[in-house]
């Protein structure tokens, strides 16, 4: 599978009164075309911070890249100029946010928004961009594009106005789209409609997709892969059957724990006793052991290692490590 997206040891922290927080420690994973990848974890996990920096959108300061590499079409955006960066973002990997209504401008006509990004990075005239608007309101399923594009985002439902945003990060033919909570402003009912056409995009223009998000709902109906973050890190990564059916991290088997079954999935990710521990001075060892009922005196001390599970199917805990035998072979 060709990889798209490389994400390797990838460290962000931001600086504030407090001190220094240590908001992304060691994130590395690859994005395959084609595929989604669900990103999950509780708020403050870093899931949102890792899709930022993806993007560039890391302010700097206070928030700084430390360490890492995100490589993407044989450039390394975490040190790579912010004027280039702006040339990648928006056009080969563009971003949906939580809030549609945030994300559109209410001065502007939906026309207006959706033709900008092409005119300014394609350099396509204006008449050639309105017909790649209208295309990409047809993509998402507009009615009356030709009308509504003449229209305010106030003229708009929530549905509509996601789906708007959808084809404005879509117009310019990214190779990556990230999308950050892209459902959680809307209904029931129009959630699963707008998760249809994240599918249905996907399979007519190639996209991969990172998505973001706490929802396992969401993540069983589209999600192909996914990485399950806590304090900063990555702590299991598999295909979607081997994180539902053969999660090994006690993290992810917690976040399961309710809704075990696939099928019936519906649920937002179910708190797990205790909190995460303090991202200004994170644990030496396992970020988990605090919380965790199969904590070992190796756990606290020393942070785990990858394990590989499948091919497909990593973990970072010493319950599936050989090696913590070596290091504590008390029992
Ligand atoms: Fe629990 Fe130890 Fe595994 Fe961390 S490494 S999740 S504390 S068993
Ligand atoms: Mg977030």
């Amino acid at each position: 599978q060709e990889k798209i997206l490389q994400v390797k040891n990838l460290h962000v922290t931001f600086k504030t009164y407090g001190g220094y927080v240590k908001a992304v420690r060691g994130v590395t994973f690859d994005l395959y075309k084609g595929e989604t990848l669900a990103i999950v974890g509780e708020s403050g996990c870093g899931k949102s911070v890792t899709s930022s920096a993806i993007m560039g959108l890391i302010p700097q300061p206070p928030g700084k890249i430390e360490n890492g590499e995100i490589l993407f079409d044989h450039k390394n955006l975490a040190t790579l100029p912010k004027a280039k960066l702006r040339q990648i973002q928006g056009m080969d990997i563009s971003m949906i946010f939580q809030d549609p209504m945030t994300a559109l401008n209410p001065t502007l006509t939906i026309g207006e928004q959706l033709t900008e990004g092409v005119r300014t990075h394609k350099g396509l005239s204006k008449s050639e961009a309105n017909m790649k608007a209208l295309e990409m309101l047809n993509l998402v399923g507009i009615p009356n594009p030709q009308e509504r594009m003449k229209q305010y985002p106030h003229q708009f439902s929530g549905g509509m106005r996601q789906r708007i945003v959808i084809a404005i990060a879509l117009i310019c033919e990214p190779t990556v789209l990230i999308a950050d909570e892209p459902t959680t402003a809307l209904d029931v009912t129009i959630q699963a409609q707008v998760l249809e056409l994240f599918a249905e995009i996907q399979q007519k223009t190639g996209v991969s997709i990172i998505l973001i998000t706490h929802d396992l709902g969401v993540v069983a109906k589209i999600a192909d892969r996914i990485a399950v973050m806590y304090a900063g890190q990555i702590i299991e990564i598999g295909n979607k059957r081997e994180i539902f059916y053969q999660a090994s991290h006690p993290y992810t088997k917690g976040l399961l724990n309710s809704v075990p079954r696939l099928d019936l999935m519906d649920e937002e990710l179910q708190p797990i006793d205790g909190t995460p521990p303090d991202l200004f001075d994170p644990p030496k060892g396992c970020g988990f052991t605090a919380r965790c009922p199969y904590a070992m005196e190796v756990c606290e001390k020393i942070e785990p290692e990858k394990t590989m599970l499948s091919n497909s199917h990593r973990a970072y805990c010493w319950l599936h490590d050989e090696r913590a035998q070596a290091v504590f072979p008390s029992k």
